[in-house]
């Protein structure tokens, strides 16, 4: 076949990735430029194709990347000729594969860092063959390892929601004046810039972590919970068995699979039907707080919350919203710099209302804060 190369070669050229830092980081930059050429066709799953990342990858994803290129040097050889999309359909590829197109750039004189990059583009085509995010067969972890390694851009394909909703389309809040309560916080216009209202559903939003309202064994349920898992997929599921479910309050963080959302972060709310009391607000304070402080650890640096315990848990919204806010405006206070956005995702019209009815009390648009002097 005209476009073989040698098993010597891709040898040569992964030592030489692997043992030289200063082409690995080359063909990390010029991968933008070049992974289009090298690309397999293939209609991206978004209407929002090619906009820029919410965020730029962490170290550890970085390192997952390279882990993955390491794995996928050995399989890509023997990979089937079949593309495996994200729901699990299979498309025939196209007649030449990443090998073809690496040798294709050889043979046209193409730079050492473009010839790196499609060799990378190549191991990440290698490596889609084997993930099928409709199936519950499939390794969570190596997948988990595989989306964490690829950008915003890449990981789109994956995405089992069509119609997706960028970060940049979610507008900021904007500041108003509160009602006749004064706020017990500071004016602070940095913070405002982080905080958004956005209605509908959370499963479609394409930002780093959605946060879920999950039960105690995190093995899914119904409202929210059932809505992301059947949208992520049953790796989803898979992941979260292992992680010997969540105590009240607390919270845990797995990947997001077939979401727009790179992560989920399950949290599980107080169970309030018998009536709120100290504990109750306790725990849902805790499950805000908690839940930002998964989300930064994992460098995620926007978060969307749904009404946690609103819903099947019994939770009255206009007492939840003070628990919401408040944690918010806390951990944002003393951690601004690691988070670009919190978004308060409502389903219902009458949550919406609650919002920004309470926002000014929590980040107020002039200081009301009344002197001892
Ligand atoms: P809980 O058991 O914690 O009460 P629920 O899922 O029953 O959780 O409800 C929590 C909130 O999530 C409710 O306000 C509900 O309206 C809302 N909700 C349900 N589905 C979605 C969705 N797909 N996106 C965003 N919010 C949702």
């Amino acid at each position: 076949m005209a476009f073989q190369i040698s098993a010597s070669h891709i040898r040569a050229v992964s030592c030489m990735s692997s043992s030289m830092p200063r082409v690995r980081s080359d063909f990390q930059r010029a991968g933008v430029k070049f992974k289009h050429f090298f690309t397999l066709g293939g209609s991206p799953g978004s209407p929002q194709f090619g906009r820029t990342p919410v965020a730029s990858p962490a170290r550890g994803e970085v390192d997952a990347a390279i882990r993955a290129h390491r794995f996928s040097t050995t399989t890509a050889a023997g990979a089937p000729r079949k593309f495996v999309q994200a729901n699990g359909s299979s498309l025939p590829r196209g007649r030449s594969g990443w090998l073809g197109k690496f040798a294709l750039g050889a043979a046209l004189g193409a730079s050492t860092a473009a010839l790196v990059q499609s060799f990378h583009t190549g191991v990440i085509t290698a490596m889609s063959h084997k993930i099928n995010l409709g199936s519950a067969e499939g390794d969570w972890k190596e997948t988990k390892a595989f989306l964490l390694s690829l950008s915003l851009e890449d990981r789109r394909p994956y995405y089992r929601t069509s119609g997706s909703v960028s970060l940049v389309d979610i507008p900021v809040w904007t500041p108003t004046a509160g009602g006749s309560e004064p706020s017990r916080y500071q004016r602070n216009q940095k913070l405002d810039q982080k905080i958004s209202v956005y209605s509908g559903d959370i499963t479609m939003l394409e930002i780093d972590a959605i946060v879920n309202a999950a039960n105690k064994t995190l093995l899914g349920g119904g409202g929210v919970d059932g809505a992301i898992h059947r949208a992520a997929g049953p790796l989803l599921k898979k992941e979260c068995a292992s992680l010997n479910g969540c105590e009240t309050g607390e919270a845990k963080i797995t990947c997001g699979y077939g979401l727009p959302a790179k992560y989920v972060i399950h949290t599980v709310g107080p169970i309030a039907q018998g009536g709120v009391g100290e504990q109750q607000r306790r725990a849902l304070k805790s499950c805000y707080k908690n839940s930002l402080e998964a989300a930064t650890s994992n460098a995620a640096r926007s978060v969307a919350f749904p009404c946690i315990s609103t819903g099947i848990y019994g939770y009255p919204p206009e007492q939840a919203v003070h628990e919401a806010l408040a944690a918010v405006r806390e951990f944002l206070d003393a951690h601004h710099d690691k988070l670009d956005r919190v978004i308060f995702c409502v389903f219902l019209p009458t949550d919406k209302e609650l919002y920004l009815q309470n926002l000014p009390l929590y980040f107020p648009a002039e200081t009301t804060v009344r002197s001892k002097l």
